[in-house]
């Protein structure tokens, strides 16, 4: 079911797995995903835009899409597969359009590059709909709502509201919101550590590397479970949308929607959402 390919791109090794990924249509037809592996730096981004099969639109009958797969329960890793609300979301958009889905895992900040540069036909990693972001890229319809929430250690004096972020040390995930909100503060005297990864700036937060993280409620929820001593301040932080973003004019905003919609009606979407998220 699972082969590994290696590829030398631009004297950059990359590693590309073939993924059985199941159906969530309810079909019996379970359509394939494959995966691309994780991009630890941004070398898939920047060296195989000439070799790799993308900007297909569907050519193919696949459709690429962009995520960063460590924000549990969107995206993440499940043994070698990427699983998650948006993976099985998209799972279903593409059951609807007749199309495999391809899904290629890069830092979240290579997204946007990547959509736009017609790499990857979509970007789908619980990504909120900015109004700086719409001039780079188009937004589908909205699948779900989420909320900026802030982690600190328990018992945390240094940070216990939003407003102690100002003279704080904040760790964030590069290019997301969270880094977006916080880096108003830095005019206030805040310092602001950015991460490729939401876990690494947990990882800093939980070694006093950093007096707080600001990152997307549902990931905070799973970053707090799997690291002891984290916790959630009530006070939410600022709230917001999730959208897939597609390249600018690009006909596939009005397919996806359309299959959004559908896959809405049908309480599909709800029902992988209450799969990952307990009410
Ligand atoms: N929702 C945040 C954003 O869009 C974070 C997304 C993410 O880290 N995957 O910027």
């Amino acid at each position: 079911m699972k082969k590994i390919l290696s590829a030398i791109l631009a004297g950059t090794m990359m590693c590309s797995m073939a993924i059985g990924f199941a159906g969530c249509g309810g079909s019996g037809e379970a359509s394939k995903t494959e995966t691309t592996a994780p991009a630890e730096t941004k070398a898939v981004s920047t060296a195989d835009s000439a070799t790799k099969d993308s900007a297909n639109k569907g050519e193919n009958g696949e459709l690429h899409m962009a995520t960063n797969a460590f924000f549990e329960p969107y995206e993440y890793y499940e043994n070698d597969k990427i699983v998650g609300i948006d993976a099985e979301i998209a799972e279903a958009i593409c059951d609807k359009l007749g199309y495999t889905l391809v899904i290629d895992d890069m830092d979240f900040d290579s997204i946007i590059t990547a959509v736009q540069s017609g790499k990857a036909d979509f970007g789908m990693a619980g990504m909120t709909v900015t109004e700086e972001r719409k001039q780079a890229i188009d937004f589908t319809d909205t699948y779900t709502n989420a909320v900026q929430v802030i982690i600190v250690k328990e018992g945390s004096d240094k940070v216990k509201t939003k407003d102690d972020l100002k003279t704080a040390v904040i760790g964030v995930q590069m290019g997301t919101t969270g880094d977006i909100y916080v880096s108003d503060y830095e005019a206030d005297g805040a310092t602001i550590e950015r991460f490729n990864k939401g876990a690494d700036a947990v990882l800093a937060l939980a070694q006093g590397k950093v007096d707080a993280v600001v990152i997307d409620n549902e990931p905070a929820k799973a970053f707090v479970a799997q690291n002891e001593g984290l916790v959630i301040l009530d006070e939410p932080f600022e709230n917001e949308e999730y959208a897939i973003c597609v390249a600018k004019g690009s006909e596939l905003t009005e397919k996806i929607n359309g299959a959004l919609a559908a896959l809405k009606e049908e309480g599909k979407v709800d029902e992988i959402i209450n799969k990952y998220i307990k009410a």
